[in-house]
């Protein structure tokens, strides 16, 4: 069965609260947008179509994470639909006082596990200027693909928490390879002297630019991909991946069976870390940071290969790394610790409370027992 809910889009503005009402059938495109016109943002993902309903439920992670934690920390309360009686339902208020372990549960437990949400209750956070840096290195420099990933682990995850800083390569055959990210504040030197390690390395193209924070969300929200099929993976670094890691990312991206095949990760600490594993249900925040990759293909007979390269990335890559992200699920994970750690138990029980009949699963959705 498939509950749509994108005609549920309104978006609700308290600014004397701060505070937004948001339905979950609102885009994260539109939810940025709608707080960015006025100055505020709530820390989210960095695409425009995914929907504000799943990037929430299941954490919500990108640039503002070290300044400001995960979407789903800023989600104070919400409106769900969940089981109740034989094949009943009721409609209940979450907030910390009513349901709070349901709430508890819906700050990174995952979409599609309780019951619908329909509308939720942001914190909103104020936010006026960013700096922006945008650095690419083209296929001569694809060499030095192995120090960049280095450098980058060593100086973004423990630099100024106000800096959210990611990093891409594409495989050799692309040749390309990109760092970028957001500071808060307008410190264009600032920011130019703390890259400096990372921007010293072969010949890239730079740019620094200090403008809104939604005109620097917008500049950096990628246009949709045309259809492909396409397999991810992704895992949380928790301490600096050794020299030998990091050749196994360099073979695996050297050796990879399509051009579009890439890894991309994000700077983890600051305030995102600050929060207990155990005080949401998101439990990966002690991490250094967070790494996915994926192999898109176009062609069926590629299909094989592609999924096959995703898979063994993941084993080749176990004995440095942890756990996943739940919103990049991965069918080859069998064990949800991997996406929940400790967490797990606790939101066992929380299912059994409002959904012991199990009525909302699906392959990896958390099992009442
Ligand atoms: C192009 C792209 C870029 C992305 N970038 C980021 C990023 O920067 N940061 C990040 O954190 N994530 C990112 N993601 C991952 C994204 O968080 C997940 O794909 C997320 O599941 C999208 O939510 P959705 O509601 O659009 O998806 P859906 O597939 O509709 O939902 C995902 C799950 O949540 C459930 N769900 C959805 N809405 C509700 C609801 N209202 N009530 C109950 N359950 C619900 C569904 O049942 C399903 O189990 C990206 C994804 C894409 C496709």
């Amino acid at each position: 069965m498939v509950i749509d809910v994108s005609n549920m889009n309104q978006i609700h503005v308290d600014t004397s609260a701060e505070v937004a009402t948001v339905q979950t059938g609102a885009t994260q495109g539109a939810v940025v947008t709608a707080l960015g016109k006025i100055g505020y943002a709530i820390p989210s993902g960095g695409e425009k179509t995914p929907g504000i309903g799943g990037v929430t439920l299941g954490g919500g992670i990108g640039t503002l994470a070290r300044s400001m934690g995960l979407a789903c920390d800023h989600l104070i309360g919400l409106e769900m639909v969940v089981p109740s009686g034989k094949q009943g339902a009721e409609v209940i208020q979450v907030d910390e006082h009513n349901h709070a372990d349901l709430l508890w549960a819906c700050r990174g437990g995952g979409g599609g596990n309780f019951g619908i949400a329909t509308s939720f209750t942001f914190k909103i956070r104020p936010i006026s200027t960013v700096t922006i840096y945008d650095a690419t290195w083209g296929s001569a420099d694809w060499q030095h693909v192995s120090e960049l990933l280095s450098v980058w682990q060593s100086l973004t995850p423990s630099a100024d928490d106000r800096l959210g800083s990611t990093f891409n390569s594409n495989s050799k055959k692309n040749g390309s390879i990109a760092s970028n990210g957001i500071f808060i504040g307008s410190q264009e030197a600032q920011l130019r002297q703390l890259l400096q390690p990372l921007l010293g390395i072969g010949t890239p193209k730079v740019t620094i630019q200090t403008m809104s924070y939604l005109d620097a969300w917008l500049h950096f929200a990628a246009p949709p991909d045309p259809p492909h099929n396409d397999k991810f993976s992704s895992v949380w670094v928790y301490s600096a991946l050794p020299p030998k890691a990091i050749e196994t990312v360099h073979s695996f991206l050297a050796n990879a069976p399509t051009p579009q095949a890439n890894i991309w990760c994000l700077s983890w600490g600051g305030a995102v870390g600050r929060i207990p594993t155990e005080a949401t249900a998101f439990f990966h925040r002690k991490a250094q940071f967070y790494m996915e990759w994926d192999s898109p293909w176009t062609n069926d007979t590629e299909e094989g290969q592609a999924i096959a390269w995703v898979e063994q990335f993941r084993e080749a890559l176990q004995p440095y790394v942890n756990g996943s992200y739940i919103n990049v699920p991965d069918r080859s994970i069998n064990d949800l610790r991997t996406y929940y750690g400790n967490n797990l138990a606790r939101l066992q029980e929380v299912k059994r409370m409002y959904d012991p009949e199990n009525v909302f699963h699906f392959e990896q959705s958390i099992p009442p027992n």
